[in-house]
């Protein structure tokens, strides 16, 4: 079988091993003689597995104990809701740095549940730089300060802020364990996890301590984080097979050299393409290059109809999910954890050759 290179956005590759792993083990997990399917959530064996999964992310991005770790259903979405509903107070504000599409959703639900605040948008930028921290505007006594870390469609890398005094909640679902993080500068992380984490239906969750108040009244118990933590993520079925998952992915980052390593190959992969494009007149990247994602490199190509014919070659050469997000046409490129170097190679290799098809 031919090697698929999967450039899209998400669901995103996983580690081939991974998958021969959970192959050898479907349909016996553990000499239990069943799947992890069928495996009981609150047994013995199921709640030490989560405990597993969680000891190994603490292992990775250096969990201060005073935090803990949640496995949610509906995805990071869900959270754009979650977190108002949990963390903005009667008479309080939450601020919103607007970064791109993902950071404008979050703000927009939040409205829903309070009082909020843009702090700063790149809207008028066409979300392709960071406003100068000149130009924010921050709350006295927010409730909170939420940002996206990594803004998937335009492949927008947006640096922890600094100076914010109240809890900071970011949305790292495209960059998580990308790279080695200090856990104790925020209040809340959160990502889904069919980027870097696994598959789709697991929502982890990272959450200090201090921060597990009372919910607003119209929180579903399935998202008030206080009721999660004291059940553990099992208030109802979590999704047992993407945590499990989860797991054989944490594991895996661990073995390949952790976070410090992932972040190495993140820089060398987005180098490999960003290095030709820079270079090149054919294709081009808008996006401020101080502020360039090393995961997802996004890219235009003279015309909508080459970069059409530009992915669907691309998809018979065995480089899938190139076609850039349905706001911002081109092309991108999204490289996580599980993406070869060899697959960036590839496709560096497909655009230099496409080039010279494409003036012909
Ligand atoms: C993909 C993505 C989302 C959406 O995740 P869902 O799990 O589909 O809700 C949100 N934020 C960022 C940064 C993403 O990359």
């Amino acid at each position: 079988m031919k090697t698929i290179f999967n450039f899209g956005a998400g669901p995103a590759m996983i580690p081939r091993s991974v998958l021969e792993e959970v192959k050898a083990e479907l349909l016996n997990w553990r000499e239990t003689g069943i799947s992890i399917m069928e495996l009981g959530h609150r047994t013995e064996l199921f709640q030490d597995l989560m405990a597993e999964v969680k000891k190994d992310l603490t292992e990775l991005l250096k969990i201060p104990s005073n935090y803990r770790i949640l496995f949610l259903a509906g995805g990071a979405r869900g959270q754009f809701s979650a977190v108002p509903m949990n963390l903005l107070r009667e008479g309080q504000v939450a601020d919103y740095l607007v970064t791109g599409v993902w950071s404008e959703f979050a703000y927009d639900y939040a409205k829903a549940y309070g009082k909020t605040h843009m702090v700063a948008s790149g809207k008028d930028l066409g979300f392709v730089s960071v406003p100068d921290k000149s130009q924010w505007s921050m709350t006295k006594g927010a409730s909170y300060f939420y940002y996206c870390a990594n803004e998937t469609i335009t492949g927008l890398f947006v640096k922890e802020p600094s100076q914010v005094v109240c809890p900071l909640v970011v949305d790292m679902t495209s960059n998580i364990l990308s790279e080695p993080i200090d856990v104790s500068k925020y209040g809340i992380i959160f990502a889904s996890a069919q980027k870097n984490l696994g598959s789709a239906g697991v929502t982890l969750v990272i959450i200090r301590e201090d921060l597990l108040q009372d919910a607003l009244p119209v929180t579903p118990e399935i998202f008030n984080y206080k009721t999660q933590v004291k059940e553990n993520s099992c208030l109802n079925t979590p999704p047992t097979f993407p945590i499990y998952l989860l797991g054989l992915v944490a594991k895996w980052t661990l073995k390949e050299g952790g976070l410090p390593e992932m972040a190495k190959r993140c820089q060398q992969r987005s180098n490999t393409l960003y290095d030709f494009i820079n270079t090149s007149d054919f294709y081009s990247n808008k996006v401020d290059p101080k502020f360039r994602s090393k995961i997802n490199v996004t890219f235009s190509l003279p015309s909508d109809m080459l970069t059409e014919k530009f992915c669907e070659e691309a998809e018979q050469a065995g480089m899938i999910g190139l076609k850039g997000h349905r706001f911002l046409g081109g092309a991108r490129a999204s490289m996580y954890n599980a993406m070869p170097e060899e697959g960036a190679h590839q496709l560096l290799e497909f655009m230099e050759s496409f080039i010279k098809k494409a003036r012909i």
